[in-house]
């Protein structure tokens, strides 16, 4: 029977065909697991929206939920069966905090031995430089130390405004002008990124107190928040596309950062479009459905650590909180229908995207251990000398003169100790730190003769040996001391025990016994140098008169000993520009009588005058103004050439001028460049910073400094249009050595 034969061979050719079919699948799917065939996700040459999208949708609910609070006290929750790393994060911004003592808790959890790494500068000093391209070195650098420590992300930088001087943590940020403040920011954030590092920008948003951090209610009006407390965070965002965003302790306006809509969706997310995660600052969540909802992705610290953490006694009656994205609480509210999938979606979207960016899962980090090299030491010295303010010279007692000066006594309580920074989550532990005293002693070598004398002991650090009678026989001895040599440097100022995260400073007047002791030395030695060594303005009130120089090193970092000799012995030509204006009393300050608040509430009653646009329009004078700094040489500004002037384009008006050195020593010079505008129909500030250029200049030599000025430059915030707004009419273009100090001005007008 052909036909039954030939039948029969059709079906078993069919049989053996899907028999080759079942195995071709069979074999496909054993090697796509087996590794050969990577998932999309694990695909680097693939879009990173693709490979979000893909890992999301392999991922169970469960496993998304639990990315939304940290495994410890500073990583993410990795995931094993799909290969997701943890985020592994240090503490910054000034370096890498290290990992011993008071900071055990943010270590690594393999070790609990202390990390060496570069201490830089602080922010303030870092500010001070006006030198964006070394500020993005330092970032660099950092963002090599992270890696080497095997980390992924280092929490900084602080961009917070430097609204009252007495905040605790004003060091850490760049300053009081928001300009100043976002071109810094972004520069560090492009060094940390640039690594592959993420950095975090913090603290979102006005975190500008210490005093009841976890519970005070900021209430800040809108155009101060458009104007003055977010730009760097816009910029960070929008210039720099930052990776991440700390929301701060804080409540804004009634409502906790942490769970502000306002701040994260309105504001971050539409209109700003940032792409990156929030990280909550460590025990600031009061929420569970808030939280998600307003787009805070990442608690922390999470799991255990966290737990035991908020056991304690001190952790809750300082105000902070924790434990509400934890898995059980969301996975209960999604259930309840009060978050939604997508939500979850969009925050675990937000931590996978940055970990794709930054190249956590094709490049993880290794721990190469190599940290503070020679390269990340000298940006450190540089940043330490370029960040010293000279602020008083008279008949230039510095340089000091080695004709004149053969001995020196160098006295004080930051003399012989290397303070190099304040207080908090940003100290770092250096291999090595140079004191002012070390210092001087090397850079003097066999032509000075160096002596040494206390003082006076600083305050608190070691109150026995702080009695009335101790104090006086230490300035008794240090006077002698300055009696005899030819002159005296005084190293004053602060250290992290009264000038810290967790607490503001009591007071603007030097710790006790350092004003006298200045006072009395300066009686005896009329070559008396002054040097501050402190994260902000200190009170010079009763001794500033008798003292013919003032240098301020802020906290210099492990090379401020080696910057402040350079400085001194004119190795240096002191080039840095106060980022802050000094008060001459504290009741000057805009902040007066608006600080910190009562019952639990601090109204910023001054609005956007803060800083020099106070002092300027308010005409209160200042000690020592923004922007101010002085040189060993001299710098004359000319040729103001502002083009075109009329417009009506948005196209920037072209700001150029001539600077030269006139004097006889090489030195640099910040350009800066402030707007006036007085035809607003709204109040605006006298003049605000919109320019600034660093120059390096030979002694006679001259260079063409230009400047592009764009909408940015004129506008101000409507809070009418919600929008930032220019107003056709003249604006005044003005030019100089500091806010007070303006050497060339010009205008130009825009047209409707
Ligand atoms: C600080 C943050 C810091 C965090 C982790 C907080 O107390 O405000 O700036 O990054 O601790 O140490």
């Amino acid at each position: 029977m052909p036909g039954r034969e030939m039948s029969a061979a059709r079906t078993v050719r069919r049989f053996l065909c899907l028999l080759l079919i079942l195995f071709a699948t069979v074999f496909g799917v054993a090697q796509n697991q087996s590794g050969s065939n990577l998932p999309p996700y694990k695909n680097p040459s693939l879009a990173v929206e693709q490979r979000v999208e893909d890992l999301l949708g392999r991922m169970t609910l469960e496993e998304k939920v639990a990315m939304l609070s940290g495994a410890d006290w500073m990583q993410s929750v990795p995931n094993e069966r799909l290969g997701i790393p943890s985020i592994k994060m240090a503490d910054g911004p000034l370096g890498i905090r290290s990992w011993a003592g008071p900071s055990a808790e943010t270590s690594a959890p393999t070790s609990r031995t202390k990390i060496a790494t570069t201490a830089f500068p602080a922010g303030v000093a870092m500010a001070a430089t006006w030198d964006t391209e070394l500020v993005q070195e330092e970032g660099q650098a950092i963002g090599q130390e992270v890696k080497a420590v095997g980390r992924d992300m280092i929490l900084g930088p602080t961009v917070n405004i430097n609204r009252t001087p007495l905040w605790g943590r004003n060091f850490e940020g760049y300053g009081e002008d928001p300009y100043l403040t976002s071109r810094l920011g972004v520069a560090y954030i492009k060094g940390v990124q640039s690594e592959g590092v993420i950095p975090t920008v913090k603290h979102f948003a006005a975190n500008n107190q210490e005093f009841e951090r976890h519970r005070i209610n900021a209430v800040i009006d809108e155009r101060a928040l458009h104007e003055i407390y977010f730009p760097a965070f816009q910029a960070a965002v929008e210039e720099a596309g930052v990776w991440s965003v700390m929301s701060a302790y804080n409540k804004l306006n009634g409502v906790y950062c942490a769970e502000n809509p306002f701040l994260l969706k309105d504001v971050l997310e539409k209109q700003w479009d940032f792409k990156g995660f929030v990280v909550s600052d460590w025990g600031s969540t009061y929420s569970t459905v808030a939280t998600v909802n307003a787009g805070m992705d990442l608690e922390m610290p999470g799991g255990e650590p966290m737990r035991e953490w908020l056991k304690r006694a001190k952790t809750r009656e300082s105000g902070n909180g924790s434990g509400w994205l934890v898995a059980e609480k969301v996975l209960a509210q999604i259930s309840a229908g009060k978050i939604s999938t997508a939500t979850i979606d969009d925050n675990v979207g937000r931590m996978l995207r940055v970990m794709f960016i930054s190249g956590q899962f094709d490049k993880p980090h290794h721990a190469s251990g190599e940290m503070d090299t020679s390269e990340q030491r000298a940006v450190a010295r540089k940043a330490a000398t370029e960040s010293i303010v000279l602020l008083k010279n008279d008949s230039d007692l510095l340089p000091l003169n080695p004709s004149r000066i053969h001995s020196l006594v160098v006295i004080g309580p930051n003399a012989a100790v290397a303070r190099t920074g304040g207080g908090g989550s940003s100290l770092v532990t250096p291999k090595y730190s140079i004191s002012p005293l070390k210092g001087i002693q090397d850079r003097g070598g066999e032509h000075v003769q160096v002596s040494y004398a206390l003082g006076v002991s600083m305050e608190g650090e070691d109150p026995g040996k702080d009695t009335p009678q101790l104090r006086e026989q230490l300035r008794s001895e240090a006077v002698g001391a300055a009696a005899k040599a030819d002159g005296a440097i005084i190293v004053v100022g602060r250290y992290p025990k009264l000038e810290s995260e967790g607490f503001d400073i009591k007071s603007l007047d030097l710790p006790a016994g350092q004003d006298e002791l200045i006072a009395a030395v300066a009686k005896v030695n009329k070559n008396t140098v002054v040097v501050i060594n402190a994260g902000g303005p200190v009170i010079m009130a009763n001794w500033i008169a008798q003292v013919p120089a003032i240098v301020d090193m802020w906290y210099g970092g492990q090379e401020g000993g080696n910057a402040i000799a350079d400085v001194l012995f004119g190795e240096a030509n002191p080039s840095g520009k106060l980022p802050v204006s000094f008060v001459k009393a504290w009741r000057d300050s805009p902040a007066y009588g608006h600080y910190p608040g009562e019952n639990l509430e601090v109204e910023y009653a001054e609005g956007i005058y803060v800083g020099y646009r106070y002092f300027d329009t308010k005409k209160v004078e200042p000690l020592f103004p923004f922007g101010y700094g002085l040189s060993y040489t001299k710098f004359d500004y000319s040729d103001l050439k502002i083009s075109p002037g009329r417009t009506s384009s948005r196209k920037p008006v072209e700001v150029s001028l001539r600077v030269r050195n006139s004097g006889s020593r090489p030195g640099a010079e910040v350009v800066e460049l402030y707007v006036h505008d007085g035809h607003a129909s709204v109040d605006r500030p006298v003049q605000e910073l919109k320019g600034f250029r660093r120059v390096e200049l030979a002694a006679g030599e001259a260079k063409t400094v230009s400047f592009a000025l764009d909408h940015a430059a004129m506008a101000f915030y409507s809070t009418t249009k919600k929008d930032w707004v220019t107003e056709p009419g003249r604006f005044d273009v003005l030019v100089g050595s500091s806010s007070r100090d303006i050497r060339v001005k010009g205008s130009f007008v825009l047209e409707p």
